[in-house]
C-alpha cells in the first residue's frame, strides 16, 4: 500500500533527492531510479536485450510492453529509441503500459532524462506529453511514430489488477527487492501472468530468491543470466503456457483478428473521432451519413465547450470523467478550430457550492488545472471548439458516403461497424432506452473581439471573437425534427442574465439566432461504449443473474457491431476517449481506462443490470 496518513485523491509525490552527480534518488525507498553513469546501458541490457528486443517485435503489427515502476519514463524512451530505428514496418505500433505509485512531476523528470541527451528529441516528446498528476488511467499517442503510453497511476496492488491489456514483454522495474518489497509481492505474478500473450519475455535487474521462487510459483521459467556492471546476474523469465482467457460477461474482448477497414455510421463529432482515431492506426475509414453533411445534427453548434466535471467523491465513474476529460484535451489540442480558455464555474444550488468545496478542498487533478474563484471555481486549460471546422479536419482522409443503416441485416461480417449516430441508434436498439432531449442554444455576432472566455452554471456562455454562444436547455423530445421555440429561447436569456448580467446586456442589440438539436442520454448517464451485445440471447445466457447467480460466460454479441453514443452534453469530451477504446478494443491493444471503467460504459452493462435487479 502507498503510505502516508490521509490519502489525498492526487497520487504522492516521491520523497525526491538529487546525489551530488544529480543521479535521482528515492528517499522513501532508498533507491536511486537509475544510475548517472550508466543507467542506459544498464537499461538496454536488462530489458531491450533481456526481452530479445528488437527481434522478438519484427514482423509485428503491434507490440506491447508492460512496466512495473515507470519513474522517469528512461525505459520507454529506451525501447521508443529502439523501436524508431527498428520499427516492422510504417504502420506497426509499440504500445507501452506502465504503471506508478507516486509520479513524478514534470520538472523532476526534465531533470532527470537531461543525463541522456543521446536520446536526442525523445525526452522532450514525453516532456510535452508528462501525463497529468491524476489517479487513474492516462493514455497519450504519437501517432507520427506508432507509440502509445498508457500510464495506470496509483498503489500497484489496485491498478494493476484493474487494468486490461496482454503484453508481449515485461519490464518489472521496481526499486531493489528489499527496499521496495511491494512491486515484487508474489501476488503480483499471477496478474502479470494473466497479462502476457503467448511467448512472452520477461526482463528484470534482481535475481532475489523470493522474486525467482514467487515467479517460478506463478508458472513462470526463471532463468539467472549475466548481469551488467556490479549486479553480476539479472534474470530473463519466460512463460510456457499462456494463460487461459476468462470469461467475459461485458464484450471486452478483442476479435481475433483485428480488421484493416471500420465502417463508421454517423458524422457528427463521435464519428470523427473515431475515424481520426482508426485513419491514424492505419485502417480504412468508412463513414456514412444519412444527413446532408459531416457535424449537422447535435454536433452541428457553432461553438462548443470541453471542460472537466468533478465529483466531490473517487468513484470508478469520477476518474473516467476525468480520464476521458484529460483524454479529449490532448486529443484536440492544436487541432483546427481549437482554442484554450479558462472556465469559470458558478454553483446553481447549495449542493453544488458544496461539491466544489469539497473538490477544491482535495482536488483530483493537478492545481495547473483548477483554482479557487471568488464564485466557484476556475478550470483552466479547458477548450472552447468551432465544431464545423473540428470535424471536418478529423475526417479528412476517410470515404464519406450517404446513406443509413436500415436494419442489422446490412451488416457486412467482414468489416466492423460502429454506430456512432446519436439518437440515430434508438431504431436499430430500441433496448438501450436512449432518451432524445431537446437542446436550444443562442448566437449572437456583437461588434467586438474578445479573447476565448467562458462562465459554467449548468447554462454556460461563451465567447470567441465576435461570437458569443450560450445555453443549452434540457428538454423532453417528442421525436419530430427539432426547431428551435421562444420558450427555450426566453429560458435561455434568463439563464444568460443570472450567468453574467453584463454579457446579457452586451448581446442585447445584436440579432440572435437560435439552434436546436437531440442529444441521446442514458437512464445513468454514462455514455455507451463497446461491442454490442445480442439482447434476446444475452438475456437466456445471463438468466441466472435474475436469482442472484455469478454467471461466468461470454456474452453473446452481434458480429461485428460495435456502439459509441449516449453521450448526453458531454460529446465533445466522451468523443476522443471512445476512439480510444475502440481502437485498443478492435486491434486488440490496451484499453486506455481501466476494466470497471470498460464495464461501466460498456452496453452489456444495461441487459445485467436489468437483470441483477429482476427485469
Ligand atoms: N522504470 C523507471 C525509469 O525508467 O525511470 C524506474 C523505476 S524506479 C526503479 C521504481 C518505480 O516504482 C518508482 O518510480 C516508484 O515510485 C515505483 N513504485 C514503488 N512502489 C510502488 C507501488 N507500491 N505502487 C506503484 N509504484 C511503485
Amino acid at each position: 500500500m502507498l503510505d502516508g496518513a490521509k490519502m489525498s485523491r492526487l497520487p504522492p509525490r516521491p520523497d525526491l533527492d538529487w546525489t551530488d552527480d544529480g543521479t535521482p534518488e528515492d528517499r522513501r525507498a532508498g533507491d536511486i531510479y537509475f544510475s548517472r553513469q550508466s543507467g542506459l546501458e544498464e537499461t538496454r541490457l536488462v530489458f531491450l536485450k533481456g526481452c530479445g528486443l528488437p527481434e522478438r517485435w519484427a514482423g509485428k503489427a503491434r507490440f506491447t510492453i508492460g512496466e512495473l515502476g515507470f519513474g522517469t519514463g528512461l525505459n520507454f524512451l529506451a525501447a521508443w529509441e529502439l523501436w524508431r530505428a527498428n520499427r516492422p514496418g510504417p504502420e506497426a505500433w509499440l504500445h507501452f503500459v506502465s504503471f506508478e505509485g507516486f509520479p513524478l512531476d514534470r520538472e523532476d523528470a526534465a531533470r532527470a532524462l537531461s543525463a541522456w541527451p543521446e536520446l536526442g528529441d525523445l525526452p522532450g516528446k514525453l516532456l510535452d506529453r508528462w501525463p497529468e498528476r491524476a489517479l487513474g488511467v492516462q493514455r497519450q499517442v504519437w501517432p507520427e511514430e506508432g507509440v502509445t503510453l498508457t500510464l495506470h497511476t496509483g498503489d500497484i496492488m489496485e491498478t494493476l489488477p484493474s487494468s486490461r491489456f496482454l503484453a508481449d514483454a515485461w519490464f518489472l522495474d521496481g526499486f531493489s527487492p528489499a527496499k521496495n518489497p511491494e512491486m515484487w509481492d508474489k501476488s503480483l505474478w499471477p496478474m502479470v501472468h494473466q497479462r502476457c500473450m503467448d511467448g512472452v519475455s520477461i526482463g528484470t535487474f534482481t535475481v532475489a530468491g523470493f522474486v525467482r521462487r514467487g515467479l517460478s510459483e506463478a508458472g513462470f521459467n526463471v532463468a539467472k543470466v549475466e548481469g551488467f556492471g556490479r549486479k553480476r546476474e539479472r534474470l530473463e523469465v519466460r512463460l510456457e503456457d499462456p494463460p487461459a482467457p476468462e470469461a467475459d460477461p461485458y464484450g471486452l474482448r478483442s476479435p481475433a483478428r483485428a480488421p484493416d477497414k471500420v465502417r463508421i455510421v454517423g458524422a457528427g463529432i463521435a464519428g470523427a473521432c473515431l475515424a481520426r482515431t482508426f485513419l491514424e492506426r492505419g485502417l480504412e475509414v468508412e463513414v456514412l451519413e444519412a444527413g446532408d453533411g459531416p457535424a449537422r445534427e447535435a454536433s452541428g453548434n457553432p461553438l462548443g465547450l470541453v471542460m472537466p466535471r468533478l465529483d466531490a467523491g473517487d468513484t470508478a465513474q469520477a476518474r473516467l470523467l476525468i480520464g476521458a476529460y484529460l483524454r479529449a484535451r490532448q486529443f484536440y489540442s492544436g487541432r483546427p478550430g481549437v482554442h484554450e480558455t479558462d472556465v469559470l464555474q458558478r454553483p446553481k444550488v447549495d449542493r453544488e457550492a458544496e461539491r466544489i468545496a469539497k473538490v477544491l478542498a482535495d482536488p483530483p487533478l493537478g492545481l495547473e488545472n483548477l483554482e479557487a474563484a471568488a464564485s466557484g471555481q476556475l478550470h483552466k486549460r479547458a477548450l472552447i471548439v468551432e465544431p464545423a471546422v473540428l470535424v471536418e479536419s478529423l475526417l479528412d482522409g476517410a470515404v464519406l458516403r450517404t446513406g443509413r443503416l436500415f436494419t442489422l441485416e446490412d451488416l457486412d461480417p467482414d468489416v466492423p461497424t460502429i454506430l456512432a449516430a446519436g439518437q440515430g441508434a434508438d431504431a436499430l436498439l430500441p433496448w438501450l432506452g436512449l432518451a432524445g432531449r431537446l437542446g436550444q442554444v443562442e448566437l449572437a455576432e456583437v461588434g467586438v473581439e474578445a479573447p476565448a472566455s467562458a462562465i459554467a452554471s449548468g447554462h454556460y456562455a461563451l465567447a470567441l471573437g465576435k461570437k458569443r454562444l450560450w445555453g443549452a436547455t434540457f428538454e423532453a423530445w417528442d421525436g419530430r425534427v427539432p426547431e428551435p421555440s421562444d420558450a427555450a429561447r426566453e429560458q435561455n436569456m434568463a439563464a444568460l442574465e443570472t450567468l453574467d448580467p453584463y454579457w446579457r446586456q452586451s448581446v442585447k442589440a445584436a440579432p440572435l439566432t437560435s439552434r436546436a438539436g437531440v442529444r441521446a442520454t442514458t437512464a445513468d448517464r454514462l455514455p455507451l461504449i463497446g461491442a454490442v451485445p445480442d439482447e434476446v440471447r444475452a438475456r437466456e445466457v445471463f438468466d441466472g443473474v435474475r436469482h442472484g447467480k455469478t454467471v461466468e460466460a461470454d456474452a453473446p454479441l452481434i458480429d461485428g457491431l460495435y456502439l459509441a453514443g449516449g453521450y448526453g452534453s458531454r460529446g465533445f469530451t466522451w468523443a476522443p476517449w471512445a476512439g480510444e477504446i475502440l481502437a485498443g478494443q478492435l486491434l486488440g491493444e490496451p484499453a486506455p481506462a481501466s476494466g470497471p471503467e470498460l464495464e461501466a460504459v460498456s452496453p452489456m452493462r444495461l441487459i445485467l443490470r436489468a437483470l441483477k435487479r429482476g427485469g
